[in-house]
């Protein structure tokens, strides 16, 4: 489970313009600042890979990043200032990002979400250093009921020792408890930090595993 090659291949708006090679792909979804562009710059080790999708204006939706030429990880935007659960209606936008790019996260969930076949699991990015967020809760819930494989990856669990507030591990329980009733069995969940290094190779193995299941 090594990453030897990452090549950035495209941004897509929908579903239907994403990559249609049928190689398995892994969603990277979380709050903005949860700390993606970091995990995904840690697990391919280089610098920048990630920025792309933090430009705006040139930044699109989806962003497929292809490793080892064989599977893909996929940027997703982050969600945060506005990202409403109104039944299945979310209404999405982008942090510096004008009118015309909010979206309605409804489409984009159902597009993406709901119909991309080559999707193995969604790696849902969570905080572990701060106690369950209702966003994020929302957000794993609405995976299990739609019956989408979504892996818990909870990041800065460095700043889990000593602080105020719960201990990573209680948060992390917390979420599994949270979300019990919309999952048949609870998410697989890897603890990472980019700081120590935490979970790079776990993750990655999981992937693999995954990928070859
Ligand atoms: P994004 O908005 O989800 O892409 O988040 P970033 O990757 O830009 O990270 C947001 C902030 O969290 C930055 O200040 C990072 O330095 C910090 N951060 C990211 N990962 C870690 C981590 O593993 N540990 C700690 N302590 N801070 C982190």
């Amino acid at each position: 489970a090594k990453v030897k090659e990452v090549d950035f291949v495209k941004s897509s708006n929908r579903a239907k313009d994403c990559p249609k090679d049928g190689r398995p792909e892994f969603a990277m979804l979380g709050r903005s600042n949860v700390g993606k562009s970091s995990l995904i710059n840690f697990l391919v080790r280089k610098k920048d890979v990630a920025l792309t999708s933090k430009k705006p204006g040139k930044t699109q939706l989806i962003n497929h990043f292809l490793i080892n030429k064989s599977w893909y990880i996929v940027d997703l935007p982050g969600y945060g200032l506005a990202f409403f659960l109104i039944q299945l209606t979310y209404i999405y936008s982008f942090a510096n990002a004008p009118e015309s790019a909010r979206m309605d996260w409804s489409s984009f969930t159902k597009g993406y979400f709901l119909n991309r076949e080559t999707l193995v699991s969604v790696l849902l990015l969570v905080d572990a250093s701060v106690p369950p967020q209702k966003i994020d809760l929302d957000c794993a819930n609405w995976l299990g009921r739609n019956n989408i494989p979504m892996t818990f990856v909870f990041t800065k669990c460095d700043k889990m020792k000593g602080g105020k507030g719960k201990r990573p591990y209680e948060n992390i329980r917390d979420y599994q408890e949270l979300i019990r009733e919309n999952y048949r069995h609870h998410p697989p969940w890897i603890m990472t930090s980019t700081v120590t290094g935490l979970g790079r190779d776990e993750l990655l193995l999981h992937m693999s595993q995954l990928r070859n299941y």
